[in-house]
């Protein structure tokens, strides 16, 4: 029997309950107990109430509701090892023997951390008084399952992250509300759509939504007059009897010097060079909100299903896993690879070989 503790952390994503709910349902199914650690890695490092077990009926809701019923943070304290010791010596506390982590690559980077530093943690909470020999030898190990809870589907190790469908259909919804009235009034719009270093979200809603122009951190238009390539693609099809114009823009878009290209900038291209009535819409905190879709709650219950399976197969010298989906199988992975691999494709477009960026990302896609 294990007792696993289960945390939210960065920002929140549609599906994230579900997932909560499958981890919790699966531990009592399968003869754990499960503990809920409220506002992500803040819940750890300050410990006492901020963790609690969690009962069958705790969950009982949680696959229709958005964001995070358990709370996320971003937790300064965690970054720093005194931070972390804490974490450790609360999880100890609690006779908390393996941790779910549901986040984006910030906090599995962080999850992995505490595992590497796990063995020397407890040897010095034993020196320190602050833990009994008994247990430095009991909780020699802790077994970390992370899941990526992500709108911006930026991580190298599952073809889908928890949220990135829910988000879609909410930017999709929203492009939609946005093109009746552009249609209305033959407006142009320029919607900045989040993702941050990842394309994924505006390439998808652009495909979607039909948009006439596109731009992503991953393929930075290949010239520099890129602005009058659009301004003809877009007369072009007005011409030919459109009456809107649309234009998606990642909040990461980078023309090829890596400079940003910014959605005010297109609007203002728009007005001068082709006269268009021209708006923006800057879509913010409306993509992370409203309840997840199908697919996350179907994503998020078959990972959290997993994970506990994944926990209980584990060895003392099993790494800390990510559980993914790759071609529609659910999948289990060594962290570290995975935090190594997007590692490399970020720093691949700050070093403008986007070629390798996209490689490197159809490769852990192919795995
Ligand atoms: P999102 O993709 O939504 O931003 P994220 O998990 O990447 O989610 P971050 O803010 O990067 O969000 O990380 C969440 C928390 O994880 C941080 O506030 C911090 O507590 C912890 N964390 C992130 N990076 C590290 C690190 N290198 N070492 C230790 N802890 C970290």
């Amino acid at each position: 029997q294990k007792n696993i503790g289960i945390l939210t952390s960065g920002g929140d994503a549609q599906g994230m309950n579900p997932c909560v709910r499958a981890v919790v349902r699966m531990a009592i199914a399968r003869n754990c107990r499960p503990f809920f650690i409220y506002e992500g890695y803040q819940g750890l490092v300050d410990g006492g109430a901020k963790i609690k077990e969690a009962g069958w009926t705790d969950v009982s809701g949680f696959l229709a509701l958005g964001g995070t019923m358990i709370g996320t943070a971003r937790c300064k304290a965690f970054r720093e090892l005194e931070g972390r010791r804490t974490g450790v010596l609360n999880l100890i506390k609690n006779g908390i023997d393996a941790l779910v982590v549901i986040g984006g690559d910030g906090s599995l980077t962080g999850a992995d951390r505490l595992r590497a530093e796990w063995p020397e943690h407890v040897r010095a909470l034993e020196k320190a008084g602050l833990i009994t020999k008994e247990n430095a030898e009991k909780y020699r190990t802790l077994m970390i399952v992370g899941m990526v809870g992500s709108i911006d589907n930026d991580l190298a190790s599952t073809d889908m992250t928890i949220g990135a469908c829910s988000s879609l259909e909410r930017i999709c919804e929203s492009v939609d509300a946005i093109l009746s009235t552009a249609l209305s009034h033959q407006r142009a719009f320029v919607v900045e759509v989040m993702g941050r270093h990842c394309g994924w979200l505006a390439l998808n809603a652009a495909i979607s939504t039909g948009a006439d122009y596109l731009f992503i951190p991953e393929a930075p238009p290949s010239k520099d007059d890129w602005e009058a390539s659009m301004c003809k693609t877009l007369k072009a099809s007005r011409d030919a009897g459109k009456r809107t114009s649309l234009v998606i823009v990642a909040e990461g878009a980078i023309d090829r010097h890596l400079n940003p290209i910014k959605a005010e900038y297109i609007k203002d291209i728009l007005s001068t060079r082709l006269g268009y009535d021209t708006r923006v819409t800057i879509l913010g905190h409306v993509q992370r909100g409203g309840a997840p879709a199908h697919f996350d709650r179907f994503l998020g219950t078959m990972q959290g299903a997993e994970a506990i399976e994944a926990i209980l197969r584990a060895k003392p010298d099993t790494p800390s896993l990510v559980i993914g989906m790759l071609e529609n199988k659910i999948t289990t992975q060594p962290l570290k690879e995975a935090i190594e691999l997007t590692g490399q494709v970020a720093q691949a477009i700050e070093s403008k070989d986007f070629a390798r960026a996209i490689s490197l990302r159809s490769a852990a896609f192919s795995k």
